[in-house]
C-alpha cells in the first residue's frame, strides 16, 4: 500500500519528492545538527500549501508520522526522524511587507534574515534570532526571543495570524477572532498543532541599532553580572543584549595575543536613537575596563548576522535551557565556575533578557508561560568534532546541573535538548493543560509528535 501511495503522492506534489533511492537524498535528509543522523521514508519539498496538504493526507493515511523542517536549527533534529514524512519547507520562503499597515506575512520555511532584509527596506522590524539562518518557522511556534523582545515583545507575541494545515490535511486561519484555541496554542507550544504555511506578523520602525560586542576580563564577570541584574530590571526596553560565556575568536578587533581566551562578553543592541546610543551602553562600559569592543551604529539586520560566521550549519549541538526569575550570587558562582571552562568557540551561554514587553503579556494569554521570568539561559554546546562529543556534552550538562538549582523548573522549550522531553509540563506550568486540550482537538493520534511532545 505504501508504494502505491507514494506514486499518487509524487502525481499530487508539485515540489521535490526524494526517497532513499533518489541520488540527492543523503543531502537533503541533513538537518543544521550534524549529530543528527535520521533516514526518513520520503522528504516532500513542498512548493505550496496544496503539497502540504497531501503530504499531511499521505502521512496519516499510511500510518507515517510527520516531521516539520523549517529553518532546520532545531537541536534535538526536529526537522527529521527514522521513517517519517519530512514536510520540508525551504522552497517556501516568500516574505511580502505591508508598510502601510505595518505587517509582513512569511512563509513557513523562510529564515530570519530574509526576513529582516525584507522588512528593512521600510525600515521596520519584528523580534526574531539573533542568527539569520535560523527559521521562522519553529522559532516563533516556541516564543521567539531576540534583541527586540524587551521592546516588542516575543516573536509569538507580534504574530497577527498563521494560516495553518491541520492534522485531518484542512487548512484553517488561526486569529485573534478565529479559531482562537489554536492562534492561542501557536503562540508558544511549538510544532505540536499543524504545519504552518504563513506567519503574519506585526512590525515596528526600527532600521538601525547601536551595539556589538564588548569583552570584559575573567576576573571582572561577576561584577559584569552582578551589574546586569541590577541594569537590566529598569533599563531603558530600547535596550535587548545580553552577557555571554564565549572564547574570544580570531577577529581584527580582538587583539591577537587574546585569541582562543574565554571571556565574559556583554551583546549589546541599543534600539532607540542612534544618538543615544553611546550614552545607554556606558553604565556597561563602565563597569570595568574594557578588553576589546566592537560597537557601533549598524541596520538591524547586520546584528542579526554578526555571529553566523560561529555557528556554521554541520557542527554538533548540544543545548540545555532554563527559566530564571533572580540571578542570585549563587547562581552567579555557579556561572563563574562553568562559565570560563567554555570548550570551543562555537559554544556559549547567553543569559537573555525577557522582562520589558514580554511581562506585558499574560501569562495564560498565549501558550508561552513564564511570564513572569526575567531571564530565558542557553547553554548551546557547538564544536566541529564529533569524537569531542563526550567532553563536550559533559560541559553543558555540569553547567545545566550547577544552575538548575537557582532557576525556575522550566525552560525555554526552542533551547532544549531531546532528552527534555520529561519536562514538558514544567515548561508550560498552569497551560499545560489547556495545551492538551487544543491538542486533542486538532491533533488528536499525536501525528505532530518529532517536537517537545503535547501528548493529546
Ligand atoms: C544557531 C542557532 C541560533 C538560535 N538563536 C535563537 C534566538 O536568537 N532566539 C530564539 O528564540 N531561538 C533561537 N534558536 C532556537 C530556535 O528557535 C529553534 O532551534 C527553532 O526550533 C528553530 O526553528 P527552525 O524553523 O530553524 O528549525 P526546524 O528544525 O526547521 O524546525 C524545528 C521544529 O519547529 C517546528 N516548525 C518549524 N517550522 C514550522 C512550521 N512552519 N509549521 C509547523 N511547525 C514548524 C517543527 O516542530 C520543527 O520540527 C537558535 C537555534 C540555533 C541552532
Amino acid at each position: 500500500m505504501a508504494m502505491a501511495t507514494m506514486g499518487h503522492l509524487r502525481d499530487q506534489v508539485r515540489g521535490e519528492i526524494l526517497a532513499p533511492e533518489d541520488a540527492s537524498y543523503d543531502d537533503a535528509r541533513r538537518v543544521y545538527n550534524a549529530m543528527i543522523d535520521r533516514r526518513p521514508r520520503v522528504i516532500v519539498r513542498c512548493a505550496g500549501v496544496d503539497d502540504v496538504m497531501a503530504a499531511v493526507n499521505f502521512a496519516r493515511e499510511g500510518g507515517l508520522s510527520i516531521a516539520v523542517r523549517g529553518g532546520s536549527h532545531s537541536v534535538p533534529g526536529f526537522g527529521t526522524a527514522d521513517d517519517a514524512v519530512v514536510i520540508d519547507l525551504v522552497r517556501m520562503q516568500g516574505i511580502e511587507v505591508d508598510p502601510t499597515r505595518k505587517t509582513a506575512r512569511a512563509q513557513g520555511g523562510a529564515t530570519w534574515g530574509a526576513f529582516n532584509d525584507a522588512t528593512h527596506e521600510h525600515g521596520l522590524a519584528t523580534t526574531g534570532g539573533i542568527i539569520s539562518t535560523t527559521g521562522v518557522g519553529g522559532l516563533t511556534l516556541g516564543g521567539g526571543i531576540g534583541y527586540l523582545s524587551r521592546g516588542h515583545g516575543l516573536s509569538c507575541d507580534n504574530l497577527r495570524a498563521a494560516e495553518v494545515v491541520t492534522a485531518d490535511g484542512r487548512i484553517v486561519a488561526a486569529t485573534a477572532n478565529e479559531n482562537e484555541d489554536l492562534f492561542w496554542a501557536l503562540r508558544g507550544g511549538g510544532g505540536n498543532f499543524g504545519v504552518v504555511t504563513a506567519f503574519e506578523y506585526d512590525v515596528h520602525p526600527v532600521r538601525e541599532v547601536y551595539g556589538g560586542p564588548i569583552l570584559f576580563e575573567l576576573s571582572d564577570a561577576a561584577d559584569v553580572l552582578r551589574f546586569y541584574r541590577e541594569f537590566i530590571r529598569d533599563a531603558p526596553e530600547e535596550f535587548g543584549g545580553f552577557p555571554a560565556w564565549q572564547i574570544a575568536p580570531p577577529l581584527p578587533f580582538i587583539p591577537e595575543d587574546r585569541q582562543g581566551e574565554p571571556f565574559l562578553i556583554f551583546v549589546t543592541c541599543w534600539a532607540g536613537p542612534i544618538e543615544e546610543g553611546e550614552a545607554a551602553l556606558k553604565p556597561i562600559r563602565d563597569v570595568a575596563p574594557v578588553v576589546a569592543e566592537h560597537v557601533g551604529p549598524m541596520p538591524y539586520p547586520a546584528i542579526n548576522s554578526a555571529f553566523d560566521a560561529l555557528v556554521p550549519a554541520g557542527l554538533q549541538h548540544y543545548w540545555k535551557a532554563n527559566f530564571v526569575k533572580e540571578l542570585t550570587d549563587d547562581a552567579i558562582a555557579a556561572h563563574l565556575e562553568h562559565g570560563p571552562k567554555v570548550p570551543t568557540v562555537n559554544s556559549t551561554v547567553h543569559i537573555y533578557p525577557i522582562n520589558g514587553a514580554c511581562h506585558r503579556v499574560a501569562s495564560d494569554a498565549t501558550a508561552f508561560a513564564y511570564r513572569d521570568a526575567t531571564f530565558a539561559t542557553v547553554i548551546a554546546g557547538m564544536w566541529p568534532d564529533p569524537a569531542e562529543n563526550d567532553a563536550n556534552t559533559a560541559w553543558v550538562r555540569g553547567f545545566y546541573d550547577a544552575t538548575a538549582p537557582h532557576s525556575e523548573a522550566g525552560g525555554y522549550v526552542n533551547f532544549m535538548a531531546g532528552d527534555d522531553q520529561e519536562r514538558i509540563k514544567d515548561n508550560y506550568k498552569g497551560n499545560y493543560d489547556r495545551l492538551v486540550d487544543v491538542k486533542r482537538k486538532y491533533d488528536p493520534g499525536n501525528l505532530f509528535h518529532h517536537n517537545q511532545n503535547i501528548r493529546p
